[in-house]
This record gives C-alpha cells, sequence and structure tokens, in this order.
C-alpha cells in the first residue's frame, strides 16, 4: 500500500509561517518543489531549489529547476530514506538563500479520491492592514510591501492590492505571506 508522508514545512527565520502538506511516497522531489512553492509564494518560474539533509552547502539531492527538470527531480520521496521525526532541509533561490526546515510528522493511508500532494494546514494568520485605506477609516488586509517606499521611509509600507495599484503602480512591491 502506498503510503502518504505528512509533512510540516516552515520558514527556518519564520518559523511561524508554515505548511503542513502531504505527499504520495511515489511522488518526486519536483512534485513537492512545486507545492512548496506555491504554498510560500515562491515563484514558480524562476530560481533552482535543492532539497538536502544536515548542511546545504555539503551538498543535497541536488537542484531542481522551476519547470520540474534538474538532477534531483525525479527523486521520490520514498527513496529518501526518512522515518517519523526526521527532518529535512529546502533552499529556494541559490542567491537568496530562502531556507525551510521539513519535517516529517507521519506516514498515513491515502485517501480514497484525494489528490497529492495537497496542503492540509497552516499557521493561523497573523494579518496586517493597509495604511492607505486605514487613512480613510476603511480595514483592509495588506497583501503587499512596497520595498521601495519601505526603504525610503525606514519602515514598512504596508498595502492592499488595489491601493498598491493606485499610489505605488511603478515601485518595486513584494507580497506578503501571511
Ligand atoms: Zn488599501
Ligand atoms: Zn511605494
Amino acid at each position: 500500500m502506498e503510503k502518504v508522508y505528512v509533512f510540516k514545512v516552515a520558514l527556518k527565520y519564520r518559523k511561524g509561517l508554515w505548511r503542513r502538506i502531504e505527499i504520495k511516497g511515489n511522488q518526486t522531489l519536483a512534485d513537492f518543489d512545486h507545492i512548496i512553492r506555491i504554498a510560500f509564494n515562491h515563484d514558480t518560474w524562476d530560481h533552482l531549489s535543492e532539497f538536502f539533509i544536515g548542511q546545504w552547502s555539503r551538498g543535497g539531492f541536488g537542484e531542481i529547476d522551476p519547470d520540474g527538470g534538474g538532477s534531483g527531480a525525479e527523486m521520490r520521496i520514498e527513496q529518501l530514506g526518512l522515518s517519523e521525526g526526521d527532518k529535512l532541509g529546502y533552499v529556494y533561490d541559490f542567491g537568496d538563500q530562502i531556507q525551510q526546515i521539513i519535517t516529517l510528522e507521519k506516514m498515513v493511508e491515502p485517501e480514497e479520491g484525494a489528490e497529492y500532494p495537497r496542503v492540509i494546514s497552516q499557521n493561523k494568520p497573523r494579518y496586517r492592514y493597509c495604511e492607505r485605506c486605514k487613512r480613510e477609516g476603511k480595514k483592509t488586509i495588506a497583501t503587499w510591501i512596497c520595498i521601495e517606499c519601505s526603504e525610503e521611509e525606514g519602515r514598512e509600507v504596508l498595502l492592499c492590492e488595489d491601493c498598491l495599484e493606485k499610489e505605488h503602480e511603478d515601485h518595486y512591491a513584494d507580497e506578503i505571506l501571511y
């Protein structure tokens, strides 16, 4: 019987941000990489990534291209030889080196009709609000941080999509992950 691996994937330097992901043993590191990119708002069209055990600097399971190719792409989850409680590392973007810690929480039976991999739970979001809307007395969840204005003003300039488009159209901005 095919096993489903239940992993908790957290950002190494923002441990409060995590997603619990289920993936089947016969699925590949490329499948795992793809759902992590989506779940954490990483680009799915740019940057390499790699899974590893211990330290990334010693080399891992091989790089994965955003298109699902690469020397580590075909390796299957069940080939990693993991048991419950084991940890993996994941690095996205070899330049910025966004590191994530992956813990195998348990292995379960597959659910009939379910599509894998899938995100089954995530951290409770601590929402922050759009400052432009706030000035108008509205409470709107901020989904963007304007990097340019934040650097210029020395504080975090947080905005909703509408306000970003209206007042910061040509500015460099990043999506906020909750
Ligand atoms: Zn707004
Ligand atoms: Zn701006």
